[in-house]
Order: structure tokens, then sequence, then C-alpha cells
């Protein structure tokens, strides 16, 4: 990400987001982006993933520059290599659990994806809730959802908005052990919004934005 601004216009007023943010992650690394509620994190996580477009600077991922992309082009790098656990789950209503977390499958053409789709909900503890659509799951089986379905083409890199954010002590460990055995296992990238310091202390970086800007970006010695 480089010089990157993000500049939201509603009701004819401006809102500068983001000011001139700069970083970049290694593949394989492991960060927490922390900071105070309206500061950025979303957007910023947004940006990186190429669900949103920066108003100015330069977005890469994978050496491919997602603000040169059209909005479909970007959507195909996502789907080939990000994966996305979003703060309110953004499940789709008139699928099952199952379905929601067979659908980057069946996007990116995966066969045998039942199974696997299976063996994922089994993974976060809801295999006896597969067939449930998300109106009849709580808040933190929705959020599990989620994240088998982020799981499922094993992303080069996950980005994850406060992914813990809806469960309870025992249920945040299982999840954040399978988030950090993804990123041991199969090397995936991690990038995770929290407000949740145990959290970002298991990572390798911590990055600080405040008012839209970085204010510390130091290395966790782990
Ligand atoms: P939280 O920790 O509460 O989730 P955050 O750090 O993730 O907050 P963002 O969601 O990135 O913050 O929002 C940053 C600022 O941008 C907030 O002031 C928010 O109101 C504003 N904002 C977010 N999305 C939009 C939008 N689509 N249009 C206008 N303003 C927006």
């Amino acid at each position: 990400i480089e010089n990157v601004h993000k500049i939201y216009k509603s009701a004819g007023k401006e809102l500068t987001v983001l000011n001139n943010i700069n970083f970049s992650v290694a593949s394989g690394a492991t960060l927490a982006i922390t900071g105070p509620s309206g500061s950025g994190k979303t957007t910023l996580l947004g940006l990186c993933a190429g669900l949103d477009r920066a108003t100015s600077g330069t977005v890469k991922l994978n050496d491919i520059r997602l603000d040169e992309l059209t909005e479909d082009q970007r959507a195909a790098v996502r789907n080939n290599y990000v994966g996305f656990i979003f703060q309110n789950f953004q499940l789709m209503p008139t699928l099952t659990a199952l379905e929601n977390v067979m659908v980057p499958m069946e996007l990116r053409g995966t066969k045998n994806i039942r199974a696997h789709a299976m063996d994922l909900l089994d993974k976060v503890g809801l295999a006896e809730r597969s067939h449930h659509y998300p109106v009849q799951l709580s808040g933190g089986e929705q959020q599990r959802v989620s994240l088998a379905r982020a799981f499922s083409n094993k992303p080069a890199i996950l980005f994850a908005d406060e992914p813990t954010g809806n469960l309870d002590a025992e249920t945040s460990e299982k999840i954040e052990k399978l988030m950090f055995e993804l990123n041991t296992d199969a090397g995936t990238t991690l990038v995770i919004v929290t407000h949740d310091l145990e959290l970002a202390q298991r990572t390798s970086r911590i990055i600080k934005i405040k008012g839209g800007m970085i204010i510390s970006d130091e290395a966790n010695g782990r």
C-alpha cells in the first residue's frame, strides 16, 4: 500500500478516513491492525482486499495493482487469493450454512466441495448446523460459518475484521488456533483487525491506526 488516501463523500461533505497510509506485508507474515472505533481499520482492510477502491494511492496484492482493475477483475483476484471475514458476517440469507461455505469453492470450480465444506464446518464446531439458514444461527455461529467460508479456498491471504468479536473465550481460542494453523500449515498471510490485544499479541507485527493515520508499526518480538 503506497500513499493511500480514502475520502468518503456524503451529503456534499468530504470525510478523509485514511490519510497517506504506507505499509507492506511479506507473504506468510501475520499482522494485527488495532485502533479506536472509527479510525479507518475496516476501510483499510477493504482496500487491501480489493473490496473497495482508494481515492488515491497504490494498492498491490501479489504484485497485482488492484487500483487499476475493474470491479470484475478485482472480484477474480479476490476469488483466487483472498479470504475475508467480515465484522457483520455477510452470509447469504437464502443459503444454508453448508451452501454458504461452498460458494467460494464453486466460484473457483473446485471438486468435491460438499465434503470439504462439511469438514470445515466440523472444524469450527458446526457440523450439526450445516442445514440451518443464517437467520436460524446465533451471532457467534454465523461468525464461525463466515470463518469456514473464508478458509475454504486456502487463501494466500486472509483478511479478518474482528474475527473473534462475537465469540466466547473458548470458541475464540478455537478460531484463533484455526487461523494461525492456516498460517503455519498453508503459509496463509494473516491481516487481522482487532480490539483484542491478546489476539494482536499472537501476530508478529502490530500496526496502530488513529484518525486515519498509522501512529505506530512495530514488530512483536515473537
Ligand atoms: P470500528 O472499530 O468501529 O469498526 P473502524 O476503525 O473499522 O471502526 P471504519 O469502519 O473504517 O472504522 O470507518 C472509518 C470512518 O469512516 C468512520 O467515521 C465511518 O463513519 C466512516 N465511514 C465508513 N464507511 C463510510 C461510507 N460508506 N460513507 C461515509 N462514511 C463512511
